[in-house]
């Protein structure tokens, strides 16, 4: 039998956790057949609730997890550690200016950085999940020196799962007979929701202009709030989910013929500043995310594109200046 997997996860005693920590030990993260340890991160208050979670998690007796320490130091979390799943994150409070919030955040994923750049597994791959998910990976990336590249993503699989979902809806169609769908750019609301190459059958999609910029993008970027607004609770099962789905495709792959949506670090694709943390459609194979090539933009797709990225310029400029990167 295979050794366990080490899996990190920060954040652990909130609401995303609760609904992560779960599906990871039951074994939706890797696969059926792989054993996994949990290390998971949260600051000194929340240590203790954490550890409740932790008790739930014996008490589920997941035949695949291996194990449970918990750490309020990230030089410990993230020793030997494979998989990453950073999903605490200062929360924007009222009033806050977003320079403060990406100040309060370059506080945690600094220090994280170093920690995964010192103690890591060779072949660590990262998720950051807590917001601004891309910048928060950009400011973890620039203290890991030594961790390649490509070892760092931003989870907008969760926008990419909502796409589907709407445009499922308005074809009639199964979530499963829709393929190349696509999220570029921010994970905010600038981000971008095309389908301009989405297929159903092996067809383009025909949806008119009015429905996809006055319904299917905006319902797809504020989803979130929708969310909150009917349950009084952000969506925190449904990140969760997006999660497992993100690390999942990364481990085990793309289907041929289709792709998925990652925040990755660009190479200087489509126009996207080499560097930026941005979501692009993406394969993977052999544990990579690659950047899908050669895609035709049409001008609608380039205008959004475009603004989506200087939201992730500014965001980066932002914290260039405050010394985070
Ligand atoms: P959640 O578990 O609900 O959310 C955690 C992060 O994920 C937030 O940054 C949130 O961003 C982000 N997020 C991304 N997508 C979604 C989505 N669809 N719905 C909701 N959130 C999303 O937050 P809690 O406050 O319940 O828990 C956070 C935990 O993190 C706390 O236990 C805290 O102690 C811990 N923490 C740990 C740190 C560490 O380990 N070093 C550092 C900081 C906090 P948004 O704010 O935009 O909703």
């Amino acid at each position: 039998t295979q050794a366990p997997v080490n899996v990190t996860v920060t954040g652990a005693a909130g609401q995303i956790g609760y609904a992560l920590l779960f599906r990871i030990a039951s074994g939706q993260l890797l696969g059926q057949d792989v054993p996994v340890k949990l290390r998971l991160l949260e600051i000194p208050q929340a240590v203790k609730a954490a550890e409740g979670t932790a008790m739930e998690l014996d008490d589920g007796a997941f035949p695949l997890l291996a194990g449970i320490d918990i750490f309020d130091d990230p030089k410990q979390a993230f020793e030997g550690t494979n998989i990453a799943l950073l999903v605490g994150a200062r929360p924007r409070s009222k009033g806050m200016e977003r320079g403060d919030l990406l100040e309060a955040n370059g506080g945690i994923f600094k220090p994280q950085g170093e920690a995964i750049n010192a103690g890591a597994a060779d072949d660590i791959k990262v998720l950051v999940v807590g917001n601004p998910a891309n910048t928060n990976a950009l400011i973890a990336r620039s203290h890991a020196p030594d961790v390649p590249a490509d070892r760092f993503t931003a989870m907008t699989r969760l926008d990419h799962n909502r796409a589907l979902a709407q445009l499922s809806k308005k074809l009639g169609v199964p979530v499963t007979e829709i393929k190349k769908l696509a999220i570029w750019g921010n994970h905010s609301a600038t981000q971008y929701p095309s389908v301009q190459h989405a297929e159903v059958a092996g067809k383009g999609v025909e949806v008119d202009q009015a429905w996809l910029e006055n319904d299917f993008i905006p319902t797809v970027a504020k989803r979130g709030a929708a969310i909150i607004e009917a349950r009084g609770l952000s969506s925190a099962a449904s990140a969760a989910s997006a999660a497992i789905d993100h690390v999942y495709t990364w481990v085990n792959g793309t289907a041929e013929g289709d792709w998925t949506s990652a925040g990755v670090v660009s190479d200087g694709s489509y126009g996207v500043a080499e560097g930026l943390i941005s979501s692009f459609p993406v394969t993977a194979k052999n544990g990579k995310y690659e950047i899908v090539q050669g895609l035709e933009i049409d001008d609608f797709s380039r205008a959004r594109i475009d603004a989506s990225v200087a939201e992730l310029v500014e965001e980066r400029d932002t914290v260039q200046k405050l010394g985070l990167i």
